[in-house]
């Protein structure tokens, strides 16, 4: 039986992680926009981690972090220098 699982999708992909791409969303949309990744760069950063190796159902497996989640802050950046 092949594996069908997801294993390089973003939660906004993800029934199941429906629910915590809404946290997500209102995290970053809460978030100063002085903080804020904005919109152009968040959605670069977003297609840089679907073609990373490293992305597993919608975590990135370097550190942890739910992709969304960590591409929200312009401050914070990619744990293998990507973005
Ligand atoms: S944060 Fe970096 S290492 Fe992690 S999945 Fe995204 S591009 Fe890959």
């Amino acid at each position: 039986m092949s594996d069908t699982r997801c294993r390089r999708c973003l939660l906004r992909e993800l029934e199941a992680g429906a629910q915590l791409y809404e946290s997500v969303r209102a995290y970053r949309a809460e978030l100063p926009a002085a903080e804020r990744t904005e919109d152009g760069e968040y959605a670069r950063r977003l297609a840089l981690c679907l073609d990373c190796r490293h992305l597993k159902n919608a975590t990135c497996v370097q550190c942890g972090c739910f992709v969304e989640l960590r591409a929200a802050k312009s401050a914070v950046r990619c744990p293998m220098g990507r973005w």
